[in-house]
């Protein structure tokens, strides 16, 4: 080692001694030719016990040969290298103790050639905050990714590691773009680019659909918020990165879920904004979601019930719940094209991220409504034309009443006056006349009975059955007592009904029972038990019985088996029993067994 070289320059030696750093001047042998006192502390070494040394003394021994090799390299080329330039070194206190620091060079040229100037920073500190630095990189949940300005990957964390796939030592240095498919690769650099001429904060999901790629080629979604880090080396950025498969799967389901529902439905934010439409509401309104997700609701609304729907939507979400369909929530629902139509809506609240959401669900009614209408006005008209028809019948039958009186009463003063005078085949004339007008009046009054039957003026009141059944007997028992006939009873209730009309259907049915079983001592049972909400009543005879074919034709009016000469009647008794029985909630049928009787059932209701 040669004789060190003493710098002599008194302001030299001033300017070392003055710098902020630890300073040493060396020469192309490493031969140590100045120290500052920040030096001297730093290294914890007097001055003159380095001077002339070797300036390995202050590196660790490990290190020291490679040093001198660098320390070669440098005066075979010295340039002025900055501080903090990627060179990490280690220092020596003279108690052995190592410390990590940082150096900048500067070359000096002299008389007697190249020396160096090297200012060291002790790195412990910057060590320290990049330990925590790292520490705070690991530990955050996502994936980081700290890019420079040219996009070189310059810090990844674990997670990132493990996301892509790769070592960190393959990551580090390498262009951002190799996370990225490939397709995506040029669209990337552009947005880099545009993002580190104004970097700034920018959150996850901020509308970027992204993709990452693994090592092995596969590619999954991925959602990335960005913000810039300042370093000594310029702007650089972090970018967190998440793994958003799962998420997108249980989004896709939820779609599936949503679209797969029978009605429209609308989501939307407490602002009133819509977040989400399912394929139903698209079709319903005629806009495709696009147009739809952002706006604002009411768009789906005609204007003059814009601002109402505005309150009545705060309010929903100053109390949100779930408010079922058909609750009096009956809107007008406005589509693309223009057209009005009625809906229904339920509300449900959801929470969303942050946020209260609220589903609204949309049926479109107006076809129900059409519907509904429709039938509202066949049941009108329905109900007129009874209401008429049967005026008619009344009137028709009650106007007939008195022309046919006079017929009748007029064949009679006839015969009287003609008695003895008219042939046997005038006289015979003269009957059918007058059976023929009494026939038309057994028409005309089971008409009017049959068109009185619950009319306006019948009125409902406790009935006890018995009592009209008394009565009913009463009335038949002249022929009663002619065909020697025998009524069988059972208790019968006391229930809520029109008086006349069960009279009439008792009446009608027992009548019926003595005069469809010839011969002596006509046989008819009556009786009644009480099942789920009605009375079961039955009215059995022993006579000739009805055909299969001709059970439900019977109760039609006019309808008749038998030649009135063979039995005599109109054909409207069981019509009229069929009409009263529907007036009272019930149903009437029967059945029998040709040749041995029938048994009519029918039924009231008991309230
Ligand atoms: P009408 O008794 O005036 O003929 P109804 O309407 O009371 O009219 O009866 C219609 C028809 O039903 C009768 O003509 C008869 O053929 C048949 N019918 C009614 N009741 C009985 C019965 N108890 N047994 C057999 N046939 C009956």
């Amino acid at each position: 080692m040669s004789r060190p070289y003493i710098v002599d320059t008194r302001w030299y030696r001033d300017l070392v001694e003055s710098a902020p750093d630890a300073t040493i001047l060396i020469d192309a042998e490493g031969c140590i030719l100045l120290v500052n006192a920040q030096a001297e502390r730093l290294f914890g070494y007097a001055r003159e016990e380095l001077l002339g040394t070797e300036v390995e003394t202050l590196i660790p021994e490990r290190f020291r040969g490679a040093h001198r090799i660098h320390r070669d390299g440098y005066f075979s080329e010295p340039k002025v290298r900055a501080m903090g330039t990627g060179i990490e070194l280690w220092g020596r206190r003279k108690d052995g103790s190592e410390f990590p620091i940082e150096i900048s060079l500067s070359p000096l040229r002299t008389e007697a050639g190249v020396l160096t100037t090297a200012s060291i920073r002790d790195g412990s500190e910057r060590q320290r905050a990049n330990d925590k630095f790292r520490a705070l990189l690991e530990s955050a949940p996502d994936a980081m990714v700290i890019i420079d300005d040219r996009g070189i990957m310059r810090l990844v964390n674990a997670q990132a590691k493990r996301m892509f796939g790769y070592q960190r030592g393959s990551m580090i240095g390498r262009p951002v773009e190799m996370l990225i498919p490939e397709r995506l690769r040029e669209q990337h650099k552009r947005h880099r680019g545009t993002y580190f001429e104004a970097p700034k904060v920018r959150g996850m999901g901020a509308g970027l659909q992204l993709w990452g790629r693994r090592k092995d080629g596969t590619e999954f979604p991925i959602e990335i918020s960005l913000s810039p880090l300042v370093t000594e080396d310029g702007v650089w950025a972090t970018a967190a990165v998440r793994d958003i498969t799962q998420r997108r799967k249980a989004e896709q389901r939820f779609r599936a879920l949503l679209d797969n529902a029978p009605d429209a439905m609308v989501m939307i934010g407490r602002g009133g904004q819509i977040v989400m439409v399912n394929a139903q509401a698209e079709r319903l309104f005629g806009y495709p979601r696009d147009a739809l997700v952002g706006q604002l609701v009411e768009m789906l609304i005609p204007e003059r019930l814009r601002s109402r729907h505005r309150e009545h939507r705060q309010s929903y979400f100053n109390d949100p719940r779930v408010r079922p369909m058909g609750v009096g929530l009956e809107l007008s629902g406005l589509r693309a094209s223009g057209e009005e139509f009625a809906i229904e809506i339920s509300l449900a609240p959801m929470s969303g991220d942050d946020e209260i959401l609220a589903t609204a669900t949309v049926r479109d009614i107006s076809e129900r409504q059409a519907v509904e209408r429709k039938l509202a006005r066949y049941a009108e008209d329905l109900a007129r034309s009874n209401r008429d028809l049967e005026q008619f019948a009344y009137v028709a039958s009650h106007d007939l009443q008195a022309p046919l009186r006079n017929v009748v009463g007029f064949s009679q003063l006839l015969r009287k006056r003609m008695t003895g005078k008219l042939e046997a085949t005038e006289q015979e004339f003269l009957d059918f006349i007058e059976s023929s007008a009494r026939h038309m009046q057994a028409l005309v009054n089971g008409l009017l009975a049959y068109s009185r039957v619950g009319g306006a003026d019948v009125a409902f009141s406790d009935v006890d059955c018995e009592r009209v059944l008394d009565g009913v007997l009463d009335q038949l028992h002249t022929v009663i007592a002619e065909r020697g006939a025998q009524i069988e009873r059972g208790p019968l209730p006391t229930l809520r009904a029109a008086e006349r009309e069960i009279h009439q259907l008792l009446q009608n049915l027992i009548g019926n029972g003595l005069k469809f079983q010839p011969g002596s001592g006509p046989h008819v049972a009556i009786d009644a038990t009480r099942e789920d909400g009605f009375w079961h009543f039955r009215v059995r005879d022993r006579g000739i019985g009805i055909s299969e074919e001709h059970r439900e034709k019977i109760f039609q009016i006019f309808q008749r088996l038998h030649a009135s000469d063979e039995y005599e009647g109109t054909g409207i008794g069981l019509a009229i029993c069929q009409k009263i029985v529907q007036h009272h909630g019930g149903k009437i049928w029967l059945e029998s067994v040709p040749g041995q009787g029938s048994v009519f059932h029918f039924t009231l209701a008991a309230e």
